[in-house]
């Protein structure tokens, strides 16, 4: 799995509704480290929990950073047990009762 800042890359796919379970995107779109040190509005949280399943997934720091930068940055993420993107409000932070992307 690659990383980019550039909403252009033509690797990136943009999540449309319910997947077949597939492998992970190429490429994931993040900010800039421009961006990110503007400051984090909210923690960084590397983990997220999917309602359905249980199951924990595990963010590389980047991602991370992205999310607490800007909240709102993904529309759909990843569950390494469902093998599969779902809306961002299908995950919880690990941990807490909060909806990743709020
Ligand atoms: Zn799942």
């Amino acid at each position: 799995m690659g990383l980019t800042t550039d909403p252009n890359n033509p690797d990136l796919k943009r999540y449309t509704g319910p997947e077949e379970p597939a492998p992970q995107n190429k490429v994931y779109l993040v900010l800039s480290d421009e961006e990110l040190a503007k400051g984090f509005v909210r923690p960084v949280r590397t983990a997220y929990v999917h309602k359905k399943c249980g199951s924990l997934t595990t963010m590389g720091q980047k991602l991370s950073e992205t999310y607490a930068r800007d909240p709102k940055f993904y529309g759909a993420t990843y569950c390494c047990a469902c093998s599969a993107h779902f809306p961002v409000s299908e995950f919880l932070w690990d941990g807490t009762d909060q909806e990743v992307g709020s």
